[in-house]
């Protein structure tokens, strides 16, 4: 059972923000309402006149609401690896950022009184297994060398821990009700938050929406993946990954929250509501479009052992890795400025995002913008990543010239077929309509495969994603597939010979 809503979400209710139907200009324009977008426009609020935010869904409805809700500085085993890769000044700043940001939600759940159930919770990162307990000490070490408190968890001391790090004070909140408390700021700010406005195609400072035009001074492009990207270059550096949580109801509230090394990983956490304490359990990381129904399984089978009960509600969701684990935040081209890869940790490196990006624009000085700067060289410099996004685009180029065996869908399935040597998409719904979708991505021209969790085409080189009718639910692509709809019945009786 998979719902596209997350527990945050199936709980609150959906925001209902005007959709943009006029041509406006504006001095700061918002590209995307998850954490990242709304805690720009919070920081610019006061500076800047005129701000105007588009979603091209609801607020909140993409990464930003599925999360777990941790607000940590603790990102697995992050530090040994940024101390590795950049040295120990670059690895400590990470940590200040980070540890600022937890300090920027809770002053702004406090000051503006959001209510979000933000709650003080310590962070653990652990294993279970023998041969991932190097990976833990190697984190102490560097967590030493960094000067970075936290405490030892050794075997016996918290059930299925072999090998634990505790870092005290962290927190935690439904990532739902906190957008949507920024969100009514802003608006009460006179901040400009239109819905179901996708930024469809992109000109010289502006954006055509809904057929529209806004016209802006400067842009921020809050989208997990920079829209704007001429020579593609971030797409060589930048994965897609996705997982999976579950909720529970009836769980007994955990003091910590934890992230295990182990593999696959695992995420847990509980939270109050009014009158029970849910759990959310899940990870399973993969690659978005690939192996998406072996980590459904893989998921479903060891949360059925773990719980012995059926999950409130299940999703999935998915987050940039960037291919030096750093954040990209700056400045994309003359004017228009972005955030991305925040390696499945946004709430914090989203909320830094937010006041980095403040400070761009403001032509303030940020101690964190040489960081995170999007042209720094070890971005391009990871040749893990880098042959991992070769090899998937590889794969395509292979796909493309095979002769695909031409299937027929049973009901609630898809086959992939070929016109010469263009492959298109065949979905079978449940009342027998037949979906034809073009399965060339729109971003750049990566083929589409089928998710038969989810019932979506997704494209494992960048994370797009579309509807089975074509319609496009993730970004980075911005227009939706070509689509044609027929009868099973019309289809097989006109003597298509696909079989
Ligand atoms: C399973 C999972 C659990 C996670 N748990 C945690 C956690 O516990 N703690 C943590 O810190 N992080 C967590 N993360 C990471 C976190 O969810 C993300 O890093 C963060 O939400 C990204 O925020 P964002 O604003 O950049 O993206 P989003 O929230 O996805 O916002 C981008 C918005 O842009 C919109 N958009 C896209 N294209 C267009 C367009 N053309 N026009 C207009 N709008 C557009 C989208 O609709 C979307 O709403 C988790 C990630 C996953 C996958």
């Amino acid at each position: 059972m998979l719902n596209q809503e997350s527990i945050w979400i199936k709980q609150g209710k959906k925001t209902n923000y005007q959709t943009l139907n006029q041509d406006i200009s504006c001095d700061v324009l918002i590209v995307g309402g998850g954490i990242c977008g709304l805690t720009s426009a919070y920081y610019l609020r006061d500076q800047i006149r005129n701000i105007a935010l588009i979603e091209a869904d609801t607020l909140a409805y993409g990464a930003s609401g599925r999360s777990t809700g941790k607000i940590t500085s603790q990102h697995g085993c992050i530090y040994s690896k940024l101390l590795k890769k950049h040295g120990k000044e670059k690895a400590r700043a990470y940590y200040d950022a980070n540890e600022e940001a937890i300090t920027s939600i809770r002053a702004i759940v406090e000051e503006h009184e959001i209510d979000c159930g933000l709650c003080e919770k310590d962070s653990v990162v652990y294993c279970m297994s023998v041969d991932k307990t190097k990976e833990i000490t190697d984190e102490m070490n560097a967590l030493d060398e960094l000067k970075i408190p936290y405490e030892i968890i050794r075997e016996g001391e918290l059930a299925n821990v072999r090998l634990g790090i505790r870092f005290k004070h962290q927190a935690a909140f439904d990532p739902y009700r906190y957008c949507k408390g920024l969100a009514k700021l802003l608006k009460d700010s006179g901040v400009h938050i239109y819905e179901h406005s996708p930024a469809a195609a992109f000109e010289d400072h502006s954006v055509i929406v809904n057929n529209h035009k806004i016209t802006y001074k400067q842009m921020i492009l809050a989208t997990q993946f920079p829209l704007t990207d001429p020579m593609h270059k971030y797409a060589v550096c930048m994965s897609p990954y996705q997982s999976a949580l579950a909720a529970y109801d009836k769980a007994e509230p955990l003091k910590d929250q934890f992230i295990s090394v182990d593999e696959p990983t695992r995420t847990l956490r509980t939270f109050n509501t009014e009158n029970d304490t849910l759990q959310l359990a899940g990870g399973f990381e993969h690659r978005s479009g690939i192996d998406t129904v072996k980590m459904m399984r893989e998921l479903m089978h060891c949360l059925d052992l773990q719980f012995h009960q059926e999950p409130l509600c299940m999703w999935t969701s998915q987050d940039y890795v960037s291919a030096d684990y750093l954040p990209l935040i700056g400045e994309l081209s003359a004017g228009v400025y972005f955030a991305s890869a925040f390696n499945k940790w946004g709430n914090t490196n989203g909320t830094t995002a937010g006041k980095l990006l403040t400070a761009l624009i403001l032509k303030e000085k940020s101690i964190y913008a040489d960081l995170f700067d999007p042209n720094r060289s070890t971005l391009f410099m990871n040749t893990k990543i880098i042959n991992e996004n070769l090899k998937t685009a590889n794969e395509f180029i292979t796909s493309k010239l095979m002769q695909t065996k031409q299937l027929l869908p049973e009901k609630d399935e898809a086959c992939v077929t070929k016109l010469g040597t263009h492959p298109y998409g065949l979905y079978r719904s449940l009342d027998d309509e037949i979906y034809i979708v073009d399965l060339i991505c729109p971003h750049m021209g990566c083929t589409l495969h089928f998710n038969n969790i989810e019932k979506t085409w997704d494209c494992p080189c960048h994370g797009s994603r579309f509807n089975i009718d074509g319609t496009i639910i993730k970004a980075p692509a911005v227009s939706s597939l070509s689509c044609e709809k027929i009868h099973w019945k019309t289809f097989t009786d006109s003597g298509n010979t696909i079989k």
